[in-house]
């Protein structure tokens, strides 16, 4: 339940970034619920745009054709954490963003610098008409598209950890190619050359690895907190 502080207090920006598997979503998600703020989930806009991509027969193994085809779709993302939404063009596309074969070219759409600043452009202005601040959660938020935040959360985890809670979220997967999947793509996005995955100097790191969610919700909760208490 929102308190009349959380309700009366100034906005804030808060920036969670980490790789995937580390539970970011599940946590920003909740840390926006529980405080009253706005949430962006910036992967799924990388995820929707390549989506559009391979729908339009864009050839993604060429980054000119990507980065020619990148202003075109229209994308929106609707940001209450209880029911966050994605369209593109008008068509809803939550679950399509979600399959293997997005998922397996999402790195390769995303590290195209033309995608990156359109996609960025967007972060930037849904987070600036958060009128009582949003918590937005990606792999380059802290560093390059919000390096202003409040408050800025880099999570970790193992590997093994972050395989078997995206083995367990996508029913049969198997643990051990899931894993070797993680780690090909942490690889391709801490190692492209524009605003790769990477910890923003004034980021406190918290490993999840062997917390609960709650306990990772309380974590960055109390921090939030703390920020708005020195504002
Ligand atoms: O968070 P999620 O796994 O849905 O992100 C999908 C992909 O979107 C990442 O693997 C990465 O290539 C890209 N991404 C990015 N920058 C962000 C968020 C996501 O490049 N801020």
């Amino acid at each position: 339940m929102e308190s009349t502080a959380a309700r009366t207090a100034p906005a804030v920006i808060v920036a969670i970034d980490g790789p995937s598997g580390t539970g970011k979503s599940s946590t920003s998600r909740a840390v926006a619920a529980q405080l009253g703020l706005s949430y962006l989930d910036t992967g799924a806009q990388y995820r929707a745009i390549t989506w559009w991509m391979v729908t339009n027969g864009i050839d993604l193994t060429d980054p000119s054709s990507i980065a020619a085809a990148a202003g075109k779709p229209d994308i929106v993302s609707g940001t209450d954490p209880g029911a966050p939404t994605i369209t593109v063009d008008g068509t809803d596309v939550a679950g399509p963003i979600r399959t293997q074969e997005v998922t397996s070219k999402v790195s390769a759409v995303s590290a195209v610098p033309e995608v990156r600043a359109r996609i960025t452009g967007l972060q930037r202005s849904i987070a600036s008409a958060a009128g009582r601040g949003i918590v937005v959660e990606g792999r380059d938020i802290g560093t390059t598209v919000l390096p202003d935040a409040d408050l800025k959360v880099f999570l970790t985890a193992s590997a093994e950890a972050r395989a078997a809670r995206r083995s367990a979220e996508i029913k049969g997967a198997d643990v051990a190619a899931t894993r070797e999947a993680l780690i090909k793509r942490d690889t391709a996005d801490s190692t492209r050359k524009v605003s790769p995955l990477a910890k923003a100097a004034d980021a406190v790191e918290v490993d999840t690895s062997d917390l609960t969610l709650q306990q990772v919700v309380e974590c960055v909760v109390t921090l939030v907190e703390e920020k708005r208490a020195a504002k």
